[in-house]
């Protein structure tokens, strides 16, 4: 993987979708309040970096997540600076403040699929949350539940946590906040998504503190953070069709593409087709959300 020089920044990190810069200050230096967040057209699954990128896809995910930040600004703040940026990475980058991120990942369950539905299928229980009996494959859940995992570093996978867990990594009071928050934007996220005729099935938020407050950063409510399900096909009891990438899960796991999950082996190239019928759906579920034209 190449990093991208950008005049007046240094490379600090590179995620499996996004590289963080540091600006330099007048001596040269890397500042330490602020980052640029580029999001790159990578694509992970099942937590393999997937080749080739998905062209335009940077740009969907960073729009998106700054259209979602605007929508909740009345529940949580968030990280962003400014998403004026250099030239080079127009449109798929924004500065934000550089934050302590939680070391959680914070999901919410709208409705049951994934691993939320093989942990239910177990001993009927999400995130230690009981659930009524008879639920299957995409049944909407009586109230979101929060189902945290941890945060694993690169090429390891994320496992679930306990609320237990959570209120021992970052104390009860945080953890208490970081469950209604993720809760919240959630809903909210629905409620929206509700009217451009999308389900939200699930989604994944990352909070940084500032001052003691839980501020909303990384992505917010985009089709790699989240599951979003078309609602006029929504059909509990089946695999949803969806619009984010589970499009790509379904290839890899489909023997057309001859890769075994299990085997530890790197999953093979996308073709050109799997690419770009990956790329309209994602353009699809930010034109549809956002009832903007994707222009670039
Ligand atoms: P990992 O970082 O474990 O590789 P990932 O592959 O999902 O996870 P990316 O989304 O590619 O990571 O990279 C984004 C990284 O930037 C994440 O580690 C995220 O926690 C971090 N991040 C996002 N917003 C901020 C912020 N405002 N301040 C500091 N770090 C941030
Ligand atoms: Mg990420």
């Amino acid at each position: 993987m190449t990093t991208l020089e950008i005049p007046g920044y240094a490379h600090v990190y590179s995620g499996k979708v996004r590289d963080l810069y540091a600006p330099l200050d007048e001596n040269g230096r890397p500042r330490d309040d602020e980052l640029l967040l580029v999001a790159s057209d990578r694509i992970s699954a099942f937590d393999f970096a997937l080749e080739p990128a998905i062209p335009g896809k940077g740009a969907v995910l960073t729009q998106l997540s700054l259209w979602w930040f605007e929508q909740l600004a009345d529940i949580v703040p968030n990280h962003v600076v400014s998403a004026d940026v250099p030239d080079v990475v127009a449109g798929r980058a924004v500065r934000v403040r550089r934050l302590t991120m939680l070391p959680v990942e914070c999901v919410a369950r709208a409705y049951l699929t994934g691993g939320g539905l093989r942990e239910y299928r177990a001993d009927r229980h999400v995130s230690g949350v009981l659930l009524p009996e008879g639920l299957v494959d995409g049944s909407q859940l009586p109230e979101p539940v929060f189902t945290p995992s941890t945060k694993a570093p690169k090429g390891e996978h994320d496992a679930p946590m306990s609320f237990a867990e959570v209120e021992e990594a970052i104390g009860p009071e945080l953890a208490t906040r970081a469950r209604d928050l993720t809760v919240a934007i959630l809903k909210r996220g629905n409620e929206i998504a509700a009217e451009r005729g999308i389900l939200i099935a699930d989604t994944k938020v990352e909070f940084g503190v500032e001052d003691d407050q839980l501020v909303l950063a990384d992505e917010v409510l985009t089709p790699d953070s989240s599951r979003f399900w078309p609602a006029d096909e929504w059909e509990p009891g089946q695999t949803q069709p969806s619009f984010d990438k589970e499009f790509v899960r379904e290839w890899l796991l489909s023997p057309e593409s001859g890769w075994d999950k299990d085997s530890g082996q790197a999953p093979p190239e996308l073709p050109a087709d799997v690419v770009e019928r990956t790329r309209a759906k994602y353009i699809e579920a930010y034109e549809r959300i956002t009832g903007r034209t994707f222009t670039r």
